[in-house]
C-alpha cells in the first residue's frame, strides 16, 4: 500500500473508472476528471467505492499536484493540461500500463491498424474453450484495470491501439502480436507515418528470448522496422506468399502452422471466417494457441465455429436474394480493401463518411472489377464523386442511412451483395461506427 501517493485519472469511461477502482483498491489517493459529462453508472460507482470525480471540467492545480496521472486514450498529447503535467515532469501512463504492475498473468498482446478486435476475440475464444482461465481486455469489453481489481485470470487477451501503447513503459508481453501498419490516425501522429510505425513497436518493448512476436512477413513496413530493431525475441511470421519453417503459411488450399517440429493444417474453406485478411486472423489465432501447445482439435474446432463479430464483414440478411453486409467498422482505406477483396458477387457499395486523408486510387482495381454500383453516404461527397464517377455504372448519393440502404435495393438484382464498409469515419451523420451499423442494419430489416 502506498497511501502517499496520489492518482489522478483523466478520462472517466471505461479504462478510467476501471483504473480508478483499482487505484483506489491498492491504497492510493485517487481524483478523476472529466471534461465532458460522466454516465450516472460510472458515477454510481465511483461514489460506492468513495472516489473523488469531477466532470465537465478539469481543475488543473489539483490534478498537476498528482504523483502518477493515468490518461484516456482519447486525450491527445497535444491537450494543454497533458503538455502541463509533462513540464511538470508528472509520469503519464495508460490504464494498462496501470494495472499490467498488479498481475502475474500471461499475457497476449495484440496491435496492428487492422484486425485488432476481430483477432483479439478469436485468440480469446480460443483460449477459453481450451479451458484456460483467460480474461479479455484492452479496447474490448470490460477494462483491464476493473478485470486486475476484480478477477484473477491467469491469461489475457488484450487488444492494444497505438495510444495506450503510447502510454505503456515497463509492460510486457508475453506474446505480441503485430497484424500490420498501414497510415492511420496521423493527426495525432504529428503526421509522422514513422511515429505511429515506432508506436505500435512499443508492443515489444521489455520482451526477451524466451517470448514470441506474431507479425505479417506479408507487411513491407512491419519487415523493415523489425529488421533495423533486431530484437532479441522469438519471431513468429505468417504470410499467404512463401512458405516459412517457423510460423504460418498458405499451401495451396490449406492453412500450414509450423512451430519447431510441431505441424497443424486446416482447409482454408473451414474457417469460420472468409477472406483474406481473416485468414491472416485465423493464423494468427492458431499460431497462438499452438505456442501454448492447445489441441488440435480444439484449435479446428474453434476457427470452424467462431461466430464473428459485429459490424466487422457481418451478414444481415438476403432480401429477395440480395445480400446485405455491415463491414460499418472499416473506417479506412485499408479495410475496406479487404473487404471488397472478399467478395465473390456483384457489389452495391455503400462508402463515404468522414475522409481522414483517404487514397481511394488503391481500391479502384477492385472497384473495376466488382463494384457496379456506388452510393455515396456522407455530407461531402465531393472527393469519391471525383474518383469514382465514370469507372462504375452508376454512381448516387444519400444522406441517410435509410436512403442509402433503400437506393442500394433498388440498384440491386438477385445474386447481388449490398456492402457497407465506408472507408472513413463515421462522425458526420452518426454517433460513431457503431450506430451507423445499427442503423444500417435496422434500414435493411424495414425494406
Ligand atoms: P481493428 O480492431 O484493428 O479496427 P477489426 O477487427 O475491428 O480491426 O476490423 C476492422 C475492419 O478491418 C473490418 O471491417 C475488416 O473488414 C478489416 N479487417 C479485419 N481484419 C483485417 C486484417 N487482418 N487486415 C486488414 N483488414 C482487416
Amino acid at each position: 500500500m502506498e497511501p502517499q501517493k496520489y492518482i489522478a485519472i483523466l478520462g472517466a469511461g471505461e479504462s478510467g473508472v476501471g483504473a480508478a477502482v483499482l487505484a483506489k483498491a491498492k491504497g492510493f489517493n485517487v481524483f478523476v476528471s472529466d471534461l465532458g459529462n460522466i454516465t450516472d453508472a460510472y458515477k454510481a460507482e465511483l461514489n460506492a467505492h468513495q472516489i473523488e470525480w469531477e466532470e465537465n471540467q478539469h481543475s488543473e492545480e489539483k490534478i498537476l499536484q498528482a504523483t502518477e496521472i493515468i490518461k484516456s486514450p482519447g486525450i491527445p498529447d497535444k491537450a494543454l493540461l497533458v503538455k502541463k503535467a509533462v513540464e511538470k515532469g508528472i509520469p503519464i501512463i495508460s490504464e494498462i500500463e496501470f494495472a499490467g504492475r498488479y498481475t502475474q498473468a500471461f499475457m497476449i498482446g495484440i496491435t496492428g491498424s487492422n484486425g485488432k478486435t476481430t483477432t483479439t476475440l478469436l485468440t480469446f475464444d480460443l483460449l477459453k474453450r481450451a479451458g484456460f482461465n483467460v480474461g479479455l481486455a484492452g479496447n474490448v469489453g470490460k477494462s483491464f484495470a476493473r478485470q486486475v481489481a476484480t478477477e484473477n485470470f491467469d491469461y489475457y487477451v488484450l487488444e492494444l491501439s497505438s495510444f495506450q501503447l503510447d502510454g505503456m513503459y515497463s509492460f510486457k508481453a508475453d506474446i505480441a502480436v503485430i497484424m500490420n501498419i498501414t497510415p492511420d490516425h496521423l493527426d495525432r501522429y504529428e503526421y509522422k507515418f514513422e511515429n505511429y510505425v515506432a508506436s505500435k513497436f512499443r508492443i515489444i518493448r521489455n520482451m526477451t528470448k524466451n517470448q514470441k512476436l506474431i507479425f505479417c512477413q506479408d507487411d513491407e513496413v512491419v519487415v523493415a522496422r523489425l529488421k533495423e530493431l533486431n530484437p532479441d525475441i522469438e519471431l513468429l511470421p505468417f504470410t499467404l506468399s512463401q512458405k516459412i519453417k517457423n510460423g504460418a503459411y498458405v499451401d495451396g488450399e490449406q492453412m500450414v502452422i509450423k512451430l519447431h517440429n510441431n505441424e497443424f493444417t486446416m482447409d482454408i474453406k473451414d474457417l469460420a471466417l472468409q477472406g483474406k485478411h481473416n485468414t491472416y486472423n485465423s493464423m494468427v489465432a492458431a499460431v497462438a494457441a499452438n505456442v501454448l501447445s492447445i489441441r488440435k482439435e480444439t484449435i479446428r474446432d474453434c476457427l470452424t465455429n467462431f461466430q464473428g463479430v459485429e459490424h466487422r464483414l457481418e451478414p444481415v440478411i438476403s432480401v429477395h436474394k440480395i445480400e446485405f453486409i455491415n463491414d460499418s467498422k472499416a473506417t479506412n482505406v485499408n479495410s475496406t480493401w479487404y473487404a471488397l477483396e472478399s467478395m465473390k458477387k456483384p457489389v452495391i457499395w455503400i462508402v463515404g463518411g468522414v475522409d481522414k486523408g483517404n487514397d481511394y486510387t488503391l481500391l479502384m482495381p477492385l472497384v473495376k472489377e466488382k463494384v457496379k454500383a456506388i452510393v455515396c453516404l456522407g455530407v461531402d461527397n465531393s472527393k469519391l464523386r471525383t474518383v469514382f464517377e465514370g469507372k462504375v455504372k452508376t454512381l448516387v448519393e444519400a444522406r441517410s442511412m435509410e436512403e442509402a440502404v433503400r437506393a442500394s435495393y433498388l440498384l440491386g438484382t438477385s445474386g447481388d451483395v449490398v456492402l457497407l464498409s465506408p472507408a472513413c469515419a463515421s462522425f458526420d451523420l452518426f454517433q460513431n461506427y457503431e450506430d451507423r451499423g445499427r442503423q444500417f442494419k435496422q434500414a435493411v430489416r424495414n425494406l
